[in-house]
């Protein structure tokens, strides 16, 4: 039987604690959500951990964790800066050994994500609880394994718009249209070293994102897209010259 992927659902968790509309929509936390709903699509094939901004000096990414790690999702908004540097580059230097990441909506300007994409991240927002359709622009990709149509609808969402400032994806999956009229590109793969990261746009914290099937099936897609396989390798030294160099003497 394979071995579950290691994921370690990583969270600021500081909104519930200061918003009562938040606690009222995750009283145990964003965290708890996303790990019931992989647990919930993925069975014995996952195996979840969660970590936290203030749960200690690492923000409970200690070495260990990280190098057991298969999977890190990451949802952070109003507290990035007192991520530490050090703990940042951590997970970014994870990626690029092989680690997936998945970055969720606001984590757009969480600190491995901007070290990863190496820009600065910024996009368009509005917030007025209006529709948004996500729609999958790429039939077939295993990002969208079973979906039942060509997009999903949320009936009410944070709006984020373009210009997004990344680099170009790799993959693109899904683009937002909004009521308001604005698009986006909510669905984007990069690879980055040995390692891939899925940036994932719903998730505004005073909406039930993660408590919606379609949603906890793309991510649970993304957990397996981003894991690393038995053939990754990471490329963590400078590789010798191959072969008998030619001498300048010669
Ligand atoms: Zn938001």
């Amino acid at each position: 039987m394979p071995q579950p992927t290691r994921v370690t659902v990583w969270h600021e968790y500081r909104h519930e604690h200061t918003d009562p509309r938040v606690a009222a929509v995750y009283p145990h936390g964003m965290h708890a959500a996303l790990k019931a709903g992989l647990e919930k699509m993925l069975g014995d094939g996952v195996a979840v951990t969660t970590a936290t901004l203030d749960q200690n000096d690492n923000h409970g990414l200690s070495d260990q964790l990280l190098a057991d790690t298969d999977v890190m999702t990451w949802w952070g908004h109003m507290a990035h800066h007192e991520v530490r540097d050090e703990i940042a580059q951590k997970v970014a230097q994870r990626v690029r050994e092989g680690m997936g990441l998945i970055v969720l909506h606001s984590g757009h300007y969480a600190k491995p994500f901007k070290l990863l994409m190496g820009t600065n991240c910024h996009l368009k927002w509005r917030e007025v609880g209006e529709r948004e359709r996500l729609w999958c622009i790429a039939p077939g990709h295993p990002i969208t394994a079973g979906l039942s149509a060509d997009y999903i609808e949320l009936e009410h969402a944070e709006m984020y718009g373009e210009p997004f400032d990344v680099p170009e994806p790799d993959e693109l999956v899904f683009v937002s249209w909004f009521a308001g009229g604005e698009v986006f590109r909510s669905g984007c793969v990069w690879r980055r070293g040995a390692g891939r990261v899925f940036y994932f746009r719903p998730g505004h914290e005073t909406y039930p994102i993660y408590q919606n099937d379609e949603i906890m099936r793309v991510l649970a897609n993304g957990v397996r897209y981003v894991a690393p396989t038995a053939n990754t390798v990471a490329y963590l030294n400078d590789s010798p010259n191959i072969g008998t160099p030619l001498s300048p003497t010669q």
